[in-house]
């Protein structure tokens, strides 16, 4: 039986109507059976659409908002489509249906519910024009509503996924489909057993895939970039970058916990439990080979990699009587860290205090300094970036421990990190 290939296009890669030419075109260079096809918001949709949100939470006019993300998906449609064509009333209709639920009154409880609900609209409305217009290239799919495949708890904007049920409907939905057309269906969000909508995190539609092709055992999942493949280091940040052609599943997860953004960091797992390689290409470049992430166990690479993760502060806790730093101090301060779901990225302690670098997350920050003050004089220095430099060399060694403006280090054997002041 052959198996699922399922591939993933994130908003860059359909922000406008030559991009969505183009995505028709890498389809229809590799058609072949058995096709899942997860596509995201178009461009920076999210982000307007949780803008519009934000407006409308302060109470303030959203509405001009709604009218500019409205004009741009029709103006989209207008270069794809003759005027007749249906899918520009199945467009006025969706953003009908989002001033609807706008219109629904927004509680500080609820807001979450109510984020998850609003911003699948992005989702929805790229899915529906991009199937449309394949459809009518004579590309001939399936549109399917994610939010029947993907079941999941009902922790919005977040959501943990039921993986069992998942499964069966991923089955259920899917394998008779996908035996006469390929299946075009949404990133990011999903739905609880009990049907509300939910999202998996922001930039969650790698995850979407990875879902996906666990559900359905696929043969393989690529994740469509602007870039050529997984590179050493962001070309925005430095120079001569170099490509990796093979990561092991292993590299590749501690490189997204680092802060890699390539791919979203929960997309490993579920790939590496059942061996399926994840290939991450570009379609600017379709026919260049990419990176494929794999068991390579034996992989070593020759250049370090170098992940730099923006908005980190730096928090010390500092003892106030002249005990010296415990393991009851770090499972205080751990405690509390738990409680705010606060990840550390980096931990150090010398004999009367305790450095943690976090996630600059305002709200949980304050949250931490008022609590910890009772025990500990607190400081904190924010509007930091953390660099992890792996696999090191001696030039990269002498490159950054040199740097200016570092607050704290650590080299281990294989690993370098630094936090510094961007
Ligand atoms: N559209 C969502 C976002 O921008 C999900 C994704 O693109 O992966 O976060
Ligand atoms: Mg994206």
């Amino acid at each position: 039986m052959t198996k699922a290939i399922v591939y993933k296009f994130g908003g860059a890669s359909v922000k406008d109507a030559s991009a969505i030419k183009n995505l028709h075109r890498v389809l229809l260079n590799r058609l072949q059976s058995k096709m899942v096809v997860i596509i995201s918001a178009m461009g920076k949709t999210t982000n307007s659409l949780e803008e519009i949100l934000r407006l409308k939470y302060d109470q303030k006019d959203y509405y001009s908002n709604c009218a500019i993300l409205r004009k741009n998906h029709l103006a989209i449609c207008s270069e794809l489509f003759e005027e007749q064509n249906p899918i520009f009333s199945i467009v006025e209709n969706l953003f009908l249906q989002l001033e609807r639920d706008l219109e629904q009154a927004l509680h500080k409880d609820n807001y979450d519910q109510y984020y998850d609900r609003i911003v699948s609209y992005g989702e929805v409305l790229s899915t529906k024009i991009i199937h449309a217009y394949l459809c009518e290239q004579n590309f001939f799919c399936i549109w399917q509503d994610a939010r029947e495949l993907i079941v999941t708890d009902e922790s919005f904007r977040s959501a943990k996924v039921n993986w069992s049920l998942t499964a069966k409907e991923c089955k259920r939905q899917l394998e008779e489909k996908l035996r006469k057309f390929p299946v075009i269906t949404q990133g990011f969000i999903g739905a609880s057993a009990s049907g509300k909508c939910t999202t998996l995190g922001r930039e969650g539609s790698d995850f979407s895939a990875a879902i996906i092709a666990h559900s359905l055992r696929a043969k393989s999942v690529t994740i469509w970039k602007d870039v050529p493949g997984v590179l050493n280091a962001d070309p925005k940040r430095f120079a001569d970058t170099v490509k990796f052609d093979r990561i092991d599943y292993r590299e590749a997860a501690e490189m997204t916990y680092y802060g890699a953004s390539v791919i979203h960091p929960k997309t490993i797992k579920p790939l590496a439990n059942l061996k399926i390689p994840l290939h991450v290409r570009s379609f600017i470049e379709p026919e260049g080979k990419g990176t494929i992430i794999g068991d390579f166990p034996e992989e070593r690479h020759a250049v370090p990699t170098i992940v730099v993760k923006g908005q980190q502060v730096l928090v010390t806790f500092e003892v106030t009587d002249f005990t010296f730093i415990s393991e009851s101090h770090i499972h205080q301060v751990y405690a509390e860290l738990e409680r705010l779901r606060l990840g550390v990225n980096m931990l150090q302690t010398s004999a009367i205090s305790i450095s943690i670098c976090v996630n600059e997350e305002l709200f949980k920050l304050e949250q931490l300094v008022d609590e910890m003050s009772v025990h500990f004089k607190v400081r904190y220095n924010d509007g930091l970036q953390l660099m992890t430099v792996k696999n090191y060399n001696e030039s990269a060694k002498n490159q950054f421990l040199g740097r200016e403006g570092i607050l704290m280090e650590q080299t281990t054997r294989s690993t370098i990190q630094l936090v510094y002041k961007a």
